[in-house]
Parts: C-alpha cells; sequence; structure tokens
C-alpha cells in the first residue's frame, strides 16, 4: 500500500465530517486507523480534522509509526484520548465526532471531561467503515494473496484428516500452515467440527474424536498483510448416507443461487434471498439460522453484511463472503463458503477450492 493511497483516504474521511456535522473525528477502531494510516501498532488514534489528521500513539511505537506512515505523528506518554483531548481543547473545536461503536464508556467519560463545557461530542457510525466497503485493487490483491495462503493450507491439511484426530489437531494443523505459508494469523477462531457438533454453527474445537460415519466442517481463515480471507468446507469420513449426500447437495445449490445473483447494483437482500430460495426447495430454510455473507477487508467481519433485510447495494471493488449453511441438531452441519469480488457484471470466486464434499 503506498503513502499516497492512505493519504488519499484521510483526505476522502475528512470530506465526510462535514455531512455529520462534526469538525473532528477522534477514531479508535485500530482497523480504522490502519486503513488511514498503515499503521499497525495495537495503540493508536487518529484525530481526523478537516484539512488533516494526526496519529497518536505511546513510545513503544514511536519509531514503528514513523516507518509505517506519512501522516503526522504525535507520541504521547498518558492515554491517547486525553492527548487528543487537549489538542482539541487548544484549536477551539466545538463539534467532536467519537466512533460511537468503539470508544468504551470510560474512554468517552474522560474525554467529554477534558473538553470545555462549549464543545458537543458527537456520535458517529460508519464514516471509515463506508470508505473501507469498496476495496482498491492493491487492497484486492491482498486479499487475493491471503485467500490463497488460506486454500493451501486446507489443502495441506486435509490428508491429516483419518479416523482418531481431534478438531484440536487439525485447528492447529491448520494455523501452523497458513503462518508457514506467509499469514500472520488466523482471521478468527479456526472451527473444525466432527459429527453432531458441526450443528453448532460457530463451534470452538475440542479434543472430540474423528471417527467413521462423521460430517467434518472446517471454517478457516488467515490474515495477511493485515487482509482475511474466509472459506468453509466439507469433509466426510466413511460413506456419506442418502441423507447426507441430499444436504450437501441443497447447500451446495443455495450457494451457486447466491453466487449467481452477486453482482453490482444488486442490493445484498437479494443474495441472501437467493440462497433462502433455493434452501426451501428443499424444506430446510428454517435450518439456516445466519445470513448469507459479510465483506471482509482489515477485519474478518466488515460491511455489507449480506442478510434478510439488507438494502445496501453491491458495488464493484466489494470482497464479500458467500456461505449458506443447515444445521440439524444430532445429524450435523453443512456450510460452504467462498470469498468473492464483487464486479460490475457478476462476480469473481477468489477461493480457488474445490466445492465437492471431501469423501475420506
Ligand atoms: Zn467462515
Ligand atoms: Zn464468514
Amino acid at each position: 500500500m503506498t503513502h499516497s493511497e492512505h493519504a488519499q483516504r484521510r483526505c476522502l474521511a475528512s470530506e465526510h465530517l462535514a455531512e455529520r456535522k462534526a469538525d473532528a473525528l477522534v477514531i479508535t477502531s485500530l482497523a480504522n486507523v490502519r486503513y488511514l494510516t498503515g499503521f499497525t501498532g495495537s495503540n493508536g488514534l487518529v484525530l481526523l480534522l478537516r484539512d488533516r489528521a494526526l496519529l497518536f500513539t505511546d513510545p513503544r511505537y514511536g519509531l514503528q509509526a514513523a516507518g509505517e506512515t506519512d501522516c503526522k505523528v504525535h507520541v504521547e506518554r498518558g492515554p491517547l484520548n486525553l492527548a487528543a483531548a487537549a489538542l482539541l481543547r487548544r484549536k477551539a473545536i466545538r463539534r467532536i465526532g467519537y466512533e460511537k461503536g468503539n470508544l468504551s464508556h470510560n474512554s468517552y467519560l474522560a474525554l467529554d471531561d477534558r473538553l470545555p463545557v462549549s464543545a458537543r461530542l458527537i456520535p458517529v457510525e460508519g464514516l471509515v467503515e463506508n470508505l473501507r466497503m469498496v476495496k482498491s485493487p492493491a487492497e484486492m490483491a491482498l486479499i487475493r494473496r491471503s485467500v490463497l495462503t488460506n486454500s493451501e493450507a486446507f489443502s495441506q491439511t486435509i490428508p491429516l484428516v483419518r479416523p482418531g484426530v481431534t478438531e484440536l489437531d487439525l485447528a492447529a494443523e491448520l494455523e501452523f500452515r497458513m503462518r508457514r505459508l506467509g499469514a500472520e494469523k488466523p482471521s478468527f477462531e479456526s472451527i473444525v467440527a466432527f459429527g453432531p457438533r458441526s450443528a453448532l454453527p460457530h463451534a470452538s474445537p475440542t479434543a472430540n474424536r474423528l471417527t467413521a460415519g462423521s460430517l467434518v466442517l472446517i471454517d478457516m481463515g488467515a490474515f495477511q498483510d493485515g487482509y482475511a480471507s474466509d472459506m468453509t468446507r466439507m469433509a466426510y469420513l466413511g460413506r456419506p448416507s442418502a441423507r447426507i449426500r441430499r444436504l450437501y447437495r441443497a447447500v451446495l445449490e443455495a450457494q451457486l443461487a447466491a453466487l449467481a445473483v452477486v453482482r453490482e447494483g444488486v442490493t445484498a437482500e437479494t443474495v441472501d434471498r437467493a440462497a433462502r430460495r433455493a434452501l426451501a426447495r428443499y424444506d430446510l430454510e428454517r435450518a439456516f439460522v445466519h445470513s448469507t455473507g459479510h465483506g471482509l477487508g482489515l477485519e474478518i467481519h466488515e460491511m455489507p453484511k449480506l442478510g434478510r433485510k439488507d438494502k445496501t447495494r453491491l458495488q464493484a471493488g466489494m470482497a464479500v463472503t458467500i456461505e449458506p449453511g443447515v444445521y440439524l441438531q444430532e445429524l450435523g452441519g453443512i456450510r460452504i463458503e467462498d470469498t468473492v469480488a464483487v464486479t460490475r457484471d457478476g462476480c469473481e470466486i477468489l477461493t480457488p477450492t474445490s466445492k465437492e464434499l471431501v469423501v475420506i
């Protein structure tokens, strides 16, 4: 990512302050801080003003910040929001936005306490997140690479799916391999679930051992150079019954139906509806208990959400997941998930891994 790309983002973000009736925005979301400055440290705050932006961090990150960003850096010893408040006070800035979904109540009170009585704190939501929805070519290239790493880690781990292996074993192997391939960490806690446990959409891996006649659900993602990937694939140990095959076919049809409607201009809810309709043909719509997908980028879950009532129109350059699933108590769950790039006339499926049920 070039410095000028970050500078452009800061300019663009500043231009959106007016519509929020704010003269400044205190940005505390670390993903937003990284997006606007390139700074990757764990303690950072961006004070966005109408005509410029300042990055605040602490002395542990002074050198790192100087190397990572072209934004002006203030190295502060105390709490960053108080340093920002002091600057706002000095400049007599009155209408001050804050990220209401991110600033803790304590930090809000501390900030409020340091500002003059005439200043007003304005809750702001989604200003930077809206900009982050559409990825630049440089960002999409990073997502693409993260997706490839993730799929390669999956391919390397599949031969280890055999009787007696535990969910924890496989999760550890997936994460070891993605790191060896260049990822800095998983983009979320890897989900490996055998048999009935696959009916829990967000199962944590356990010491549960794989036995014949079990579904294996693997939902995994990598963070590479800060950008997320996300994929779910299914395996089966043994000969899948007709019922399992039918369920698998239903989910695959739902996933393909959703993929088929993704393109610029379509609303998120239209994509979600396509998946639900396909499942309804199998009388399985009630077994689909989450939304069809989500945006991803610097965070594993970003806007847009591809859910039931989401009116957001897809735009070329968005990176989203398409991941319908069905979950049946006792039997298990099936989910198929790809990471895709929205284009003007459709989408590009970035995930290269086959969607066939892996029968072992
Ligand atoms: Zn996933
Ligand atoms: Zn996902």
